[in-house]
């Protein structure tokens, strides 16, 4: 799966309307599009999701983020797909990002940030099949 990766536009990004933009900038960045689809997380398909980030001080405010409107999830195909999309997304916190990155130009702050990114080709693998059943990738 070193090719796969498995992306996220959070809710503040579809919210805005740069959805479009950001398909646009994924393909014109190399990336082929497996797999796509709009969805409503439910607070409890979030917090599974983001179980690795259990306990922190930011999983509450992080889960209900990510549960409170409509994100698009992708599972992206490029060589080197994690580091790829990671590159694209830009860093965390979008006061850190690079210009050109996605975070730099559409996230407003370090818990929403426009974009999610798989940080391994393991939890890349995990990642997609939370989301898409073998028939949703094409
Ligand atoms: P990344 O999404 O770049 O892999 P992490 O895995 O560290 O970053 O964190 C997951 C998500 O949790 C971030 O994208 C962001 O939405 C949120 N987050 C991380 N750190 C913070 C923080 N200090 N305050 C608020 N939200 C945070
Ligand atoms: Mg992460």
């Amino acid at each position: 799966m070193s090719n796969l990766t498995f992306g996220i536009i959070k809710p503040d990004a579809v919210g805005k309307g740069v959805h479009g933009t950001i398909i646009q900038r994924i393909l014109d960045n190399g990336f082929r599009i497996r797999g796509m689809k709009l969805i409503h997380q439910t607070r409890k398909q979030a917090e599974g999701f983001y179980e690795v980030h259990a306990g922190k001080p930011f999983y509450d405010e992080l889960t209900e983020f990510m549960s409170s409107g409509p994100c698009v999830v992708l599972a992206l195909e490029k060589e080197n797909a994690v580091p790829a999309w990671r590159n694209l997304m830009g860093a965390t916190n979008p006061a850190e990002a690079d210009e050109g990155t996605l975070r730099k130009e559409f996230a407003s702050s370090i818990g929403e940030n426009a974009v999610h990114g798989s940080d391994s080709n393991e939890n890349a693998a995990i990642e997609i099949s939370y989301f898409f059943s073998q028939l949703e990738l094409v």
